[in-house]
């Protein structure tokens, strides 16, 4: 018999069945809530190369896990991206393999992504208004976000959601146009409050909070909207809503107000290799050690797994008016 379990159960009791992989901390965005204006990216060597990215996939889906998401950074722009895809596609036990991006690869990879068994995507968007996208995240255009949309859309992926932060005085006047697009086009969209990891000085986290309370307010007078309760298909951390507007949900992620920590199902794996237990706290164990040392094996990398659970923390505090008690930015942890 194996002297491994083939479920993942914290100190809490939660079931872990669910790691999200950044594959790298860069990016060609530079959103103003997620990173600081120059930014020094982890050097070449701490890096983890594809094959070890796959290798800690491996070990946490023999160990229970059935959903992987790839993120970042911008997963897109990793070299040989695609040929991690697929090999993660082929994993068996792998149930649900997603990804998150910006959208400016998607008009070229959509179809390529699709192939190897990507299912569902999530695609950032915080305007409509090419001017003010390039202003949000620094470098980003538009036209191509929404072709990459688009092809997302006719790729087809069995789901396709928006993710929109709001902060105030800059997009909250677009919220209801969000909603709209989404609708239109048949797409999920969800509203995460910004969170205070990493240092940035474009703007005062505090001051252009928007709590999800807010949005629902805004979107309240155009569209009804009916609570699709909380553990709905996956739903981690987001609170969806329907409207009698088309098939659309619209999500709340908000983990200020609405803290889903009784429902953490996830863990991290930062590009160089460090196992973060939570989103909101500090608590971390290298596995880029374990994978490099000269006796590496899969068994050493699945006890050094196990060994790392219990300090999976029972929540997290965010507080927007103190200094970030998370120095690492979004694009490290993987958003
Ligand atoms: N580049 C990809 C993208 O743009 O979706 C994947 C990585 S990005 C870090 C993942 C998500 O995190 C994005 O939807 C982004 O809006 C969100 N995000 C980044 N920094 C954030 C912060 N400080 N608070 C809340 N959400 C944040």
């Amino acid at each position: 018999m194996s002297e491994f379990p083939n479920v993942l159960i914290d100190r809490f009791g939660r079931r872990i069945d669910y790691v999200r992989l950044s594959v790298t901390d860069r990016c060609d965005f530079r959103c103003v809530y997620c990173m600081a204006e120059d930014m020094t990216f982890a050097p070449k060597q701490n890096i983890l190369s594809l094959e070890e990215i796959h290798e800690v996939a491996r070990a946490f889906v023999e160990l229970g896990v059935e959903k992987v998401r790839i993120t970042g950074g911008e997963p897109l722009i990793r070299p040989n991206i695609l040929s991690l895809v697929k090999s993660l596609g082929e994993l068996p036990g792998l149930n649900q393999l997603v990804l998150t991006t910006n959208g400016s690869q998607l008009h070229r990879l959509s179809g390529a992504l699709r192939e190897p068994g990507v299912t569902r995507i999530n695609i950032s968007l915080d305007s409509l208004q090419p001017r003010r996208f390039r202003q949000l995240t620094r470098h980003g255009n538009l036209d191509q976000v929404i072709a990459g949309i688009d092809a997302a859309i006719a790729a087809p992926f069995t789901r396709i959601r928006l993710n929109a932060v709001i902060l105030k005085g800059r997009n909250e006047d677009e919220v209801i146009d969000l909603v709209d697009f989404a609708l239109q086009r048949g797409v999920d969209i969800a509203f995460i409050e910004e969170m205070p990891l990493g240092m940035i000085d474009e703007h005062d986290r505090a001051l252009s909070f928007c709590s999800s309370e807010e949005l629902r307010t805004i979107i309240s007078r155009k569209y009804a909207l009916q609570p699709m309760g909380e553990s709905l298909d996956n739903a981690g951390p987001a609170r969806y809503f329907r409207t009698a507007a088309g098939k659309s949900r619209i999500g709340f992620i908000s983990p200020h107000s609405h803290n889903f920590c009784h429902l953490c199902n996830r863990v991290r794996v930062t590009v160089e290799g460090r196992l973060l237990l939570c989103l909101g706290n500090e608590h971390s164990v290298d596995l880029r050690r374990v994978l490099r040392s000269p006796d590496y094996s899969m068994e050493v990398l699945k006890r050094t797994i196990l060994a790392a659970l219990p300090i999976k923390p029972e929540r997290h505090h965010f507080d927007l008016g103190a200094t970030p008690e998370i120095v690492r930015f979004m694009n490290t942890t993987g958003g």
